[in-house]
């Protein structure tokens, strides 16, 4: 039997666009709190995070993004000093603290219910405008119809608030992992089981532990032994620290046919889109 783990974000659905809907979101719901240099802020808030994907992704950065990026980290390390202290990981994700150091650049300093309701507004705009890709969802439709076994494994939103007395962000992995589920909420009206989402929180990927989780329950569920998949648009965060947690087979789909360094061992296959698979 085959079972299938399959990463969600920018793998199924597209979420790391940051495009106009959600900046001007953002930005308007900064011109509504009152926050001087809304306009300034926003461009600051999507520069540091495409810097930050674009790293991600694996693109080659100009010297002066990386300058910037070196300096973003650093605040973002001293921010969340004790987050790092206490789950042994940097939630660099976080788009609060983001809004949080774009603000800062331009000296306002932005308070938890700030932060709170700009990056409510982004996220619900981001949420509104992730479709499915039309393969991913055709290939999720076929698996719930020939009920084949498949789990959901994801990363956390990283969604932190922001202690305005100790000047840093706390983490609460439940408050996180609930706004994610929230946001995910029409995989589970496509018929996605709630419980087959595996969300990376407390320890995101590329942590094994949410993979070891997603393969647990899936021995539990299924009480035979099954052959597994683990699909994903990252290497290093999904591909990777599924084959250490004892996933079989590897599949990549990388829908931009981004050059992928190969020097590393691991033998996976590499699609365009879930179209191109023959299961
Ligand atoms: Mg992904």
């Amino acid at each position: 039997m085959k079972v299938f783990f399959l990463d969600i974000d920018d793998c199924l659905i597209e979420t790391s666009r940051l495009g106009k809907n959600e900046l001007t979101a953002l930005e308007t719901s900064l011109i509504k709190l009152k926050v001087p240099n809304s306009s300034e802020i926003t461009k600051e808030f999507a520069n540091s995070f495409h810097c930050l994907y674009d790293r991600h992704q694996g693109k080659k950065l100009t010297k002066s993004d990386l300058i910037k990026l070196k300096q973003y980290m650093s605040r973002l390390k001293e921010l969340e000093t004790n987050i790092i202290h206490k789950f042994g990981q940097i939630k660099k994700w976080s788009r609060e603290v983001c809004l949080y150091i774009s603000a800062e650049k331009y000296k306002a300093k932005l308070t938890n219910r700030k932060l709170i309701t700009a990056s409510n507004k982004l996220w619900q705009a981001i949420t509104n405008n992730t479709p499915f890709y039309p393969d991913a969802k055709r290939f999720l439709q076929s698996l719930i119809i020939k009920h084949q076994p498949f789990y959901l494994i994801t990363s956390s939103d990283c969604r932190l608030q922001y202690d305005d007395k100790k000047d840093e962000f706390i983490y609460d992995p439940d408050y996180s992992r609930k706004l994610k589920l929230k946001r995910l909420e029409k995989f589970i009206k496509n018929g996605v089981p709630v419980e087959n989402i595996l969300i990376g929180d407390p320890s995101d990927k590329p942590s094994l532990q949410v993979f070891k989780n997603a393969l647990q329950k899936a021995k539990k569920d299924l009480e035979q032994p099954f052959e597994s998949i683990m699909i994903g648009d990252s290497l290093k965060n999904d591909l990777i620290p599924a084959q250490k947690a004892g996933i079989n087979q590897l599949i990549l789909i990388n829908r931009n046919k981004i050059q992928i360094n190969k020097d590393i061992n691991e033998d996976f296959e590499e699609v365009k889109n879930f179209d191109q698979l023959t299961f």
